[in-house]
């Protein structure tokens, strides 16, 4: 089975890759599939964003199961910022240097019980015959006071483990991967994809 994950970005790719089993599915990126398009990410919520995306490859690919994803942090004290806006927070060309000390600077004086946060990670899938499935995976944490660790991306350096009391960015990418939201949907999109090739399509 074909796969098509419309993603440019290389790291999603390897994790995808290793999840599925390169051996059992062709798995291709958007560009590797030669599909280049500009996607208005106008939903309301992550599983709307990845449908969307989805949905918008599976037009112009029909053979091939079209997955996407859309992920972001959430953080409690702060109404859920910057949730879908996760990347678009402060700006797509500001570093995370500056938006990572903003969100420790937002949560000035708030105690550590009061910090909790998530990352939220929806992935959808077009099957050829049309269907359609998105599933979530989720990882439970907390903003920390100060930034920690060299490994990850993005919010990883703020991210902190209840139980270990360090940033997701201290774990080493198979450690993030086992317990990650990203690798937790993909997980269970495995599973679906699997559902789908036992009842025949
Ligand atoms: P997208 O899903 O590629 O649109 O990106 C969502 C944004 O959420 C990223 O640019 C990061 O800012 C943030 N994000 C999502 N997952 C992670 C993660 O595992 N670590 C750190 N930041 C993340």
């Amino acid at each position: 089975m074909k796969i098509i994950f419309a993603t440019g970005n290389a790291n999603k790719m390897r994790e995808i890759r290793e999840i599925l089993g390169e051996e059992k599915y062709e798995i291709k990126s958007m560009k590797e599939a030669g599909i280049d398009c500009d996607i208005v990410e106008n939903g309301t919520t992550f599983e709307e964003n990845s449908l969307i995306k989805a949905r918008a490859i599976a037009n112009l690919a029909k053979d091939a199961v079209i997955l996407a994803d859309d992920s972001g942090l959430e953080i409690d004290a702060l109404n859920k910022e910057p949730g879908i806006y996760s990347a678009r927070y402060m700006g797509e060309d500001t570093s995370y240097d500056i938006k990572n000390a903003n969100l420790i600077e937002r949560l000035n004086g708030v105690e550590e019980k009061d910090r909790s946060a998530r990352f939220v990670c929806a992935v959808a899938a077009v099957f050829p015959d049309g269907t359609e499935k998105c599933v979530r995976g989720t990882i439970e944490g907390y903003i920390g006071y100060e930034p920690m660790g060299e490994n990850g991306f993005g919010y990883d350096p703020i991210f902190y483990l209840w139980d270990k009391k360090v940033s997701t960015a201290s774990l080493s990418p198979e450690d993030k991967n086992a317990i990650s939201h990203r690798g937790k949907a993909l997980r269970m999109m495995k599973e679906e994809i699997e559902k789908y090739e036992n009842i025949g399509c």
